[in-house]
């Protein structure tokens, strides 16, 4: 995905972005190509990320694990994170001594949100010995108060590394049930949620299979249970990829953040994507003008607490060398 020539770039991106849109986006990117270059850095782009932004300046792209993973391997002085802020701090964890650096530090999540490093305190004393797993899509603190890390794409996995009876999976109480619903272990959890997957409902899928009889329906575990089971397939960001270039199904409605459809559309122009809209306010605020001025100005460097940092860093690479 690196520096492609821009007549590429449009092409990838023509079926969602107009000719005067590109005509404003091009100045834009080749601005930030430049900066990048001057400042020896390295986009990071998740999978909900908009097309201009996906195809036009990210050098590597993914879901959380794979973003966390290529943040452990990059080579280069300055990491721009787009994606939201748990995700720059991950970088960070993971490179120390490289600058970190958020477009928007405003970039939070409704997971994120939900739980703080107290709260994961009061659950130790409430299950003493049961070990916290804990989402990715969570703070700093809160990772260093957890044993091990998990994502969407690894949780099951995870869990069952641990080798207990009982495991408290926190904080989303789907993904919760997700992984209850595939292990013998069992599942404590706490009450967060995802705004952008809590707002579908399983009758819209009904409501889906009954417009388009031949449609794949493939939803992410951040969603209710009630639609995971309404589902063809459940998976991370990645594995819903991964389904639909094993499957190429004629017709696919992805039920999670809507952007990714815009983004896996290009590389499957044979397949229709009917997309149930739901958008991460969170990701939105990561714009091509505010890449632009992180790299110009060096503005919306990540720093984390040293108290907090090594505890950090432990759950996250715990988890990387299970999964
Ligand atoms: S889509 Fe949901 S989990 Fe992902 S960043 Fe947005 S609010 Fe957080």
């Amino acid at each position: 995905m690196k520096n492609q020539p821009l007549r590429e770039i449009f092409d990838k991106v023509r079926h969602v972005v107009t000719e005067p849109e590109w005509a404003l986006a091009r100045p834009l990117i080749e601005e930030i190509r430049q900066l990048k270059a001057e400042r020896d850095a390295l986009i990071l782009a998740h999978n909900y990320q908009h097309p201009l932004i996906f195809f036009g300046v990210a050098d590597l792209s993914g879901d959380s694990l794979g973003l966390a993973r290529q943040a452990s391997q990059v080579d280069a002085q300055t990491i721009v994170m787009c994606g939201v802020h748990f995700m720059a701090e991950t970088a960070k964890l993971l490179n120390p001594d490289r600058q970190v650096l958020i477009p928007d530090d405003q970039a939070g999540c409704s997971l994120a949100d939900a739980i703080t490093a107290e709260d994961v305190e009061a659950l130790r004393e409430r299950y003493p010995g049961v070990p916290v797993v804990t989402y990715v899509n969570t703070s700093a603190a809160v990772k260093a108060a957890s044993d091990i890390c998990c994502t969407s794409s690894n949780a099951i996995e995870i869990v069952e590394a641990l080798a207990s009876d009982q495991v408290l999976l926190i904080p989303d109480r789907h993904l919760a049930d997700y992984v209850s619903n595939h292990s013998e272990v069992e599942i404590l959890t706490w009450e967060g949620g995802c705004v952008v997957h809590e707002e579908f409902r399983a009758s819209e899928i009904d409501a889906l299979r009954v417009d388009h009889p031949d449609i794949c329906v493939i939803a992410h575990p951040e969603c209710h249970a009630e639609v995971q089971a309404s589902a063809d397939m459940v998976g991370s960001t990645s594995q819903l990829i991964d389904w639909v270039g094993n499957h190429r199904p004629d017709k696919v409605a992805m039920i999670t953040e809507c952007t990714m459809s815009d983004n896996v559309a290009s590389h499957f122009p044979k397949t229709e994507f009917i997309q149930p809209c739901s958008l991460c306010p969170y990701m939105r605020r990561i714009t091509l003008e505010k890449i632009r001025d992180c790299l110009r100005d060096g503005s919306g460097e990540v720093e984390i607490d040293e108290a907090i940092a090594d505890q950090a860093r432990l759950s996250v690479t715990r988890m990387l060398e299970v999964s």
